[in-house]
């Protein structure tokens, strides 16, 4: 049961995990003050607004991370900020203005509006792995991990995250704040979404059935269910006990693992999933070739992750906050069916457009 009578902010409200936050807190009871840059567009959208609760007890906010002071309103009156906003984009065309401006002005934006204000207890910060996973290593990697190889340069997005992770913990550092702070880290978030316009991370899901992905590469992933992530949040808020950072994971997939569970779920009926064997010496060799022909982000990625396994330790996460994952087999099934309820799958769909066809 709610613990408050007062509004939740959750910035960012429309995105593909804020707003499955949104959807948590409405269902436990909550009032929920969500922001985002478009109340219209969000209007439009109409996931929100679809919500059960949310003509009661959700309000929208236009507020930008990039405008001094935007979050001043927004947060007056609250008890709880979820800050989630923050762009999820690989490729763009000016890293330092598009992901790391927004990414670190306005996490420190957030917290200036919540240290001007007596109400609120708690900032729950929705960092990455990606703030956490440096160079490979031997152990698994865990809440102690930090990102010192990412650059504006190479890996901009992850280094967007990390440098807005790091303000955050600047900003509180040993001050006396009347209110505290908890992080959390997700993986690759996957699942099904509320929201119709296509995000980031599921775009390899779309990008394997519209041809963008020759083959199968040899890429894994870890993943996370992104309704075990919004419950991580409201279990982060609610928790008194909850401190620090939070590593949120379920497991880590390779891409043969979720082709060959698709396929065997008949999606390979449907769709031409992509099969030629790239996982293998030569292949890799390919691949990294072929990735020079693509945009400097998702050129970073592959390069970056091709080979790669990533071991985690997630014993933090489930003893203090008591979150035990869902089955990511199921989490697979469950994005491909909801990618395919969108009209996503088979079409070449930007990341952060809405289906040409529902
Ligand atoms: P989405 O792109 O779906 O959502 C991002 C949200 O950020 C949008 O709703 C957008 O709101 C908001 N936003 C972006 N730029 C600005 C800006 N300049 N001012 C205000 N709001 C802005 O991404 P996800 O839901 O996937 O990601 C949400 C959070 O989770 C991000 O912090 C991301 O880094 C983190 N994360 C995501 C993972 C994933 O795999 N998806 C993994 C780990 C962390 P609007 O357009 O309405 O203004």
């Amino acid at each position: 049961m709610p613990t408050t009578e007062t509004p939740v902010l959750v910035t960012g409200a429309t995105g593909f995990v804020a707003a499955e936050i949104v959807k948590q807190l409405l269902e436990a009871g909550y009032r929920v003050r969500g922001t985002t840059r478009d109340v219209a567009r969000s209007e439009a959208d109409g996931h929100l607004a679809a919500l059960s609760g949310a003509g009661e007890r959700l309000e929208l906010l236009e507020a930008d991370l990039v405008d001094p002071g935007a979050f001043d309103t927004a947060v007056l009156g609250c008890e709880y900020v979820i800050h989630t906003a923050s762009p999820f984009v690989l490729d763009v065309e000016d890293p330092q203005r598009d992901l790391v401006d927004p990414a670190v002005n306005g996490t420190t934006s957030v917290l200036e509006s919540v240290s001007k204000t007596e109400g609120v207890r708690r900032v729950v910060l929705t960092s990455s792995f990606a703030a956490m996973s440096g160079e490979p290593k031997d152990s698994p990697w865990s809440e102690d991990d930090w990102n010192d190889v990412s650059s504006l340069d190479s890996g901009a997005y992850a280094y967007s995250k990390t440098m807005a992770e790091r303000a955050a913990w600047d900003f509180m550092g040993d001050n006396d704040r009347s209110f505290d702070l908890v992080v959390i880290n997700p993986t690759g978030v996957i699942g099904p979404s509320i929201v119709p316009r296509l995000n980031q991370s599921h775009s390899v899901f779309v990008s394997a059935t519209n041809g963008e992905i020759p083959g199968i590469i040899d890429l894994s992933f870890p993943i996370v269910d992104v309704r075990d992530v919004a419950k991580a949040h409201i279990l982060a808020m609610e928790n008194p006990g909850a401190a620090g950072r939070y590593l949120c994971s379920a497991e880590t997939r390779s891409m043969r693992q979720n082709f060959e569970l698709l396929k065997e779920a008949g999606f390979g009926e449907r769709y031409k999933l992509a099969s030629l064997p790239l996982d293998n010496a030569l292949g890799s060799v390919l691949v990294r070739l072929v990735s020079r022909t693509q945009p400097r982000g998702t050129r970073d990625f592959v390069r970056r992750s091709l080979g790669r396994n990533y071991e985690l330790d997630r014993s933090k996460i489930r003893t203090e906050l008591g979150l035990e994952f869902r089955d990511a087999d199921q989490t697979v099934i469950d994005t491909m069916t909801s990618l395919e309820n969108w009209g996503h799958l088979g079409k070449k769909t930007k990341v952060g457009a809405a289906p040409s066809r529902r």
